[in-house]
């Protein structure tokens, strides 16, 4: 298997989350991703490679060209505004019932494109954020090329970010953009897996009203856990797009033993679909060690989820998503890369 990777994520640092009534460094650090590559390398798990550049243009495939255009312009907006300080985020976002959208102010932009307050941004995010996205549209050109599997070792993660909207540590929808990329290439229908321990609404809502790709999440019931205001069972798809949306929300402290019931029927349902080709992002915050989730995946369960999306015999395109037990998320990356690989 090739893994796609490079250094630009280390330019996404010093990012604060709120700790109580304190700042204190976000769970969503430059060491997950560092500790995946080094998980990779020492085990010798297939070979490395850069990605290769994509213009923006790609990116408007899913983005709104204003969201992208904001993404690449925040910080140094930011910057000559007087809001300066050492993360640009919002804190003023559009409720119900307020009417102007198109604010020329940068505190009001990051409201405007915001959905929630996780998503900072300093001196080197574009920079990241941008070869996250590059990342995971080279693991779909391997794919285009006829790879059976290919890992996109994507840092900022995707899953959450809608097509105009940056939250849950989300900016670019990485998942997206790759499958976007494979139906772009020739492909009829594309089927995506998401098996990260919070709900994929940005891709969700990206695709909800179209049949050419079915979207598939397992993930902690919405109503106990982040994201809150979707993710649920009722959630089927709208227009051309109904029945190609299944949600599969689980309770907290949801072990293997359940998580795989869950997971066999969604497989079954990727099945029927029968798609030209499989995304699955993967999320090892379902792992039983992460510090801040509530499911008990062990590391050798990821072997068993690999091994059971990989009974598919679809060519598979795995994009990095959540997992924020540092020490951890690199075994278990590998451990669900090496299941993958059996077949
Ligand atoms: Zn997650």
């Amino acid at each position: 298997m090739i893994t796609v990777h490079a250094d630009d994520h280390k330019l996404h640092c010093g990012l604060l989350d709120p700790r109580g009534d304190q700042w204190g460094p976000s769970a969503e650090c430059p060491e997950r991703a560092n500790n995946v590559l080094q998980a990779i390398r020492e085990q010798n798990f297939g070979t490395l490679m850069e990605p290769k550049h994509f213009e923006e243009s790609k990116y408007t495939r899913i983005h709104a060209p204003d969201y992208v255009r904001f993404l690449q312009d925040v910080w140094p907006a930011w910057q000559q505004s007087d809001e300066k300080g050492a993360n640009a985020r919002p804190d003023t976002f559009v409720g119900a019932g307020m009417r102007r959208a198109d604010t020329e102010c940068i505190a009001g932009k990051l409201g405007r494109y915001s959905f929630d307050s996780t998503s900072p941004f300093v001196e080197g995010s574009w920079q990241a954020i941008r070869t996250s996205a590059n990342i995971a549209l080279t693991g779909a050109d391997l794919l285009r090329s006829g790879a059976l599997h290919a890992f996109a070792l994507c840092r900022p993660p995707g899953h959450h970010a809608t097509v105009d909207y940056c939250g849950g540590y989300c900016y670019l929808n990485n998942t997206a953009l790759a499958t976007q990329s494979l139906l772009d290439g020739g492909a009829k229908k594309i089927a995506v897996l998401d098996v990260d321990y919070h709900h994929g609404n940005g891709t969700q809502t990206i695709f909800y009203e179209r049949n050419d790709v079915l979207t598939i999440s397992l993930h902690a019931d919405p109503s106990l856990e982040y994201p809150f205001f979707l993710g649920y069972a009722d959630e089927p798809g709208e227009a051309a797009g109904h029945g190609f949306n299944i949600n599969y929300p689980l309770p907290f402290g949801t072990h293997w033993e359940q998580y795989a019931v869950a997971l066999a029927d969604a497989i079954s349902e990727v099945r029927r679909f029968e798609p030209d080709a499989l995304v699955v992002p993967l999320g090892l915050d379902t792992f039983a060690g992460d510090p801040t989730t509530n499911f008990g995946i062990e590391t050798e369960d990821f072997t068993r989820m690999g091994r059971e999306i990989a009974s598919l015999g679809l060519q598979t395109l795995v994009v990095l998503e959540g997992g924020y037990s540092v020490e951890h998320i690199g075994n278990n990356t590998v451990s669900f890369l090496a299941g993958l690989e059996e077949q």
